[in-house]
Order: C-alpha cells, then sequence, then structure tokens
C-alpha cells in the first residue's frame, strides 16, 4: 500500500487536460441550457469528481442531485433492468435531466436509466460523459456530450475506481496489469 501513482501504468489526461475538457463540455451545456434549470444528475460514485468540476463551470442556474444504480439480471441477450441503489428526492417531472456520467461502456446501466427518467416525467434527457468507450457498447445508446473517446483499456482516477480505489488520482490513467492480476 504504497503511493497511487506506482500502480498507474501510463497518464492518459493529465489534471489541466481535464480541466480543459471540462470548460469545453461546460461551453457547450451553456448553449443549450440556459435558461431552462435543468438537473444535473450525478450518478455515483465514479461522477462525483466529474461533477463537481463540471457544475463550477456552468454560469447558469441549475440544481443538482444523485443517483447510485446499476443493472441486474445481464444474460446474453437481455439488458437487465435497472436496479436503484440510492434514488434522488427531485420531482424532474417536467423538467430537463443532464445525466452526467464517468464513463460509458457497455451502456447497459443508463439505456435503462433513461425510460425510468422519462416515466417519472422529465421534459427531456441528455447525457453527458466524461469518457466513452465505444469498442465495448453491447446497446444502442450514444452520448449527447463526450469528453473523449478512449480504447478498450480499464481506467482508474478521476472518479473511476478499481476495487473502490483510486478514486481520488487528480488525472486518468491506465492501471497497471499486475494490480488486477494478482
Ligand atoms: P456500463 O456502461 O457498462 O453499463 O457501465 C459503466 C460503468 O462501468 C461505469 O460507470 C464504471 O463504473 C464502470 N466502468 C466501465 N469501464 C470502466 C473503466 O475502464 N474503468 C473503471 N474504473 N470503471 C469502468
Ligand atoms: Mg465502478
Amino acid at each position: 500500500m504504497g503511493k497511487l501513482k506506482n500502480d498507474v501504468a501510463k497518464v492518459l489526461f493529465t489534471r489541466e487536460e481535464i480541466a480543459e475538457k471540462v470548460k469545453s463540455l461546460a461551453n457547450q451545456l451553456k448553449s443549450a441550457y440556459e435558461g431552462k434549470n435543468p438537473l444535473i444528475l450525478c450518478i455515483l460514485k465514479g461522477s462525483l469528481i466529474f461533477t463537481a468540476d463540471l457544475v463550477r463551470e456552468l454560469d447558469f442556474p441549475c440544481t443538482i442531485d444523485f443517483m447510485q444504480v446499476s443493472s441486474y439480471g445481464q444474460g446474453a441477450k437481455s439488458s437487465g433492468q435497472l436496479k436503484v441503489k440510492k434514488d434522488m428526492d427531485t420531482d424532474i417531472n417536467g423538467r430537463d435531466v443532464i445525466i452526467v456520467e464517468d464513463i460509458l461502456d457497455t451502456g447497459v446501466t443508463l439505456s435503462n436509466l433513461v425510460p425510468e427518467l422519462e416515466r417519472r416525467g422529465a421534459k427531456s434527457v441528455a447525457l453527458c460523459v466524461f469518457l466513452n468507450k465505444e469498442a465495448r457498447r453491447r446497446v444502442d445508446i450514444k452520448a449527447d456530450y463526450v469528453g473523449y473517446d478512449i480504447e478498450n483499456e480499464f481506467v482508474i482516477g478521476y472518479g473511476l475506481d478499481y476495487d473502490e480505489k483510486y478514486r481520488n488520482l487528480p488525472y486518468i490513467g491506465v492501471l497497471k496489469r499486475e494490480v488486477y492480476e494478482k
């Protein structure tokens, strides 16, 4: 249990690069959402840090809430059902919702979450992801706002964990194989 950086094979995006990317995403949101008081829905735990950075770059009114979700019953055919571990307490009826997620991977979780938010009466639901791993997609889902497209590598840091560790790494890196193979 030494320093976190000893387990990083390579750095993909530095703190500085991340900060610039977050600003550019916030600018895109500004043109679409200024005056609409959107709900920023932070998907726990991975997008905690991305959300915290993103909302501080938004200079218009918005509200923030949190959900922790996963999917169960993911067979080869079915894409499973939504499992809500922690729910938000905002009434989203008539609201414009922006889901903020750390990474879009298979897409299974978010493809189950979007219809649930629509069922609750959201006026619109958009998806803002910091990372997009297209290679692993299993369902037809596309993010409206994407920070970076990445290769099929397991990444950590900036909120992303391996076994609940590395979320506090201030940059995004690839985990050394020996860490998950030992
Ligand atoms: P999916 O899109 O597969 O339903 O789920 C995405 C979730 O899987 C993310 O929110 C994240 O928790 C986890 N995940 C997917 N790819 C990675 C990765 O490369 N690194 C880490 N740390 N988590 C990942
Ligand atoms: Mg995770």
